[in-house]
């Protein structure tokens, strides 16, 4: 079970309530990598061959993403 969050908040909410893999835009920041694990419990999973361009932007940062990204909830 995946879904895609484009923002934050919308990580942040999903982590929380949703089982399964979160798909996100990253912008290849390791920075952002651990602000998403600090605030939103979740680590990067991999690097799907398949890219899908769900957003522009990185869900943490905004700036322009290079990769989308599955997450998984940490424990
Ligand atoms: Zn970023």
């Amino acid at each position: 079970m995946t879904y895609s969050v484009k923002n934050l908040d919308e990580m942040i909410e999903n982590a929380a309530n949703r089982p399964g893999f979160i798909k996100a835009m990253w912008c290849g920041e390791l920075a952002c990598e651990e602000k998403l694990k600090e605030v939103a419990g979740v680590t990067s999973r991999c690097i799907p061959f398949e890219q899908e361009q769900i957003s522009d932007v990185c869900v943490c940062c905004g700036k322009p993403a290079k990769n989308m990204l599955y997450w998984g909830k940490a424990y």
